[in-house]
């Protein structure tokens, strides 16, 4: 089998009101999805993330630089395709755009080698479960957003039938979170697990003070407390609060988990797989934080393709216990597939039976939001 061909395609859809987290703007939703043919008639999809940058960026790289390592190469050496990518683009890579986008291309064809042999993606890789817990991930702040609207919105999602549900701090006033978060917790009860999401704007000792103002509403996790280079900060928080530190959702390759896993900077790792350098590499980095009994739970804010490229991954490995569902407005996950996904009554998303990632994408969806 061979490559024949690697497209990347931009999807964008405008929101009517932009929402934010702590220190994003967030003005729309858009995806860039990768498409791998090969000659025997298969293909498979993938998702890279874009974050931080124009989408285009990403379809340029996949396009006119890492194709060229691609076509004409067997799909099914996997191992070597991921580290020709990265030797090749080292001086200009090993983070961000050249990693994100090889992860989209690296689900491509790990769907691909799904596919070729007949089997539902997570069971090839392992098939450690049939199902996932899956978060709600919401509570972002916008304009005319109060604390009604918040508890009514977070409320929601637990009569939808989610068990645990997450809400943004850090954009306004520590009193000001404690209050939403007061609001949060009395309408989602006592038996909701609670997740805040700091997205890095704190400094230690503030993220410190936080944690422990946050303590008399049951947290389950405190979420990307500092910045993401300041390790050694993550690593102080950890070990001065008494709720879990999650992070790493903005590092990458296994090389950038090793550095928080041996510096204890957190207690939950949150690898996303069109970003952190594909499942190839996803996969690694959860055998590495295995070792150091630390639970992966995958970061997952995009398209549809995203967030059932991650369910893989968790659904893979023994450490995998649940998944981020993001459940903000966004048609690129509600509608991109023909059979979108959603949870149980319970709270969990039963994976796809289907071979390789088991999804088929809505066409006439893609040609409405795709603009490159
Ligand atoms: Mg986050």
């Amino acid at each position: 089998m061979k490559i024949k061909q690697v497209e990347a395609m931009v999807l964008t859809c405008q929101l009517e009101k932009p929402i934010m987290d702590a220190t994003y703007t967030l003005p729309h939703r858009s995806a860039v999805l990768v498409r791998v043919d090969t000659d025997e008639g298969i293909s498979g999809i993938g998702e890279a993330a874009y974050f931080g940058g124009p989408p285009m960026i990403t379809k340029m790289i996949i396009e006119k630089e890492l194709a060229d390592y691609l076509i004409g190469e067997d799909p099914r050496n996997i191992e070597r395709l991921w580290e020709n990518m990265y030797q090749r683009t080292i001086k200009h890579g090993r983070r961000g755009a050249i990693i994100a986008s090889m992860s989209g291309i690296d689900i491509a064809l790990w769907d691909i080698i799904a596919k070729s042999v007949g089997m539902p993606l997570y069971r090839l890789l392992g098939g450690c479960y049939e199902r996932i817990r899956a978060y709600a991930s919401a509570g972002f702040y916008a304009e005319g957003k109060g604390l009604k609207e918040l508890a009514n919105e977070m409320e929601s999602y637990v009569k939808e039938g989610f068990t645990a549900v997450k809400m943004k701090i850090g954009r306004v006033s520590q009193a000001e979170d404690i209050a939403r978060i007061k609001a949060v917790r009395e309408a989602i009860g006592p038996n909701t697990d609670l997740l805040v999401d700091g997205n890095n704007v704190y400094t230690a000792y503030e993220a410190i003070k936080m944690a422990r103002r946050m303590e008399a509403y049951d947290i389950f996790w405190f979420e990307e407390p500092v910045p993401a280079e300041d390790i050694e900060g993550s690593a102080k928080v950890a070990a001065a609060i008494d709720m879990p530190v999650a992070a790493g959702e903005n590092e990458f390759t296994r090389y950038g988990f090793r550095d928080l896993i041996i510096n204890q900077a957190l207690d939950i790792a949150q690898p996303d797989a069109t970003w952190c350098g594909g499942l190839t590499e996803a996969r690694k980095i959860a055998a590495m934080a295995s070792a150091w009994n630390i639970i992966c739970v995958p970061h997952s804010f995009s398209s549809a393709i995203a967030l059932v490229s991650n369910l893989h991954f968790s659904a893979s490995i023994p450490n995998g216990r649940m998944q981020e569902f993001d459940r903000n407005y966004n048609p690129l996950r509600e509608e991109l597939l023909v059979k979108p996904i959603k949870i149980n009554k319970d709270g969990y998303i039963d994976l796809p039976h289907k071979p390789g990632l088991g999804v088929e994408l809505n066409e006439s969806v893609v040609k409405k939001y795709r603009v490159d």
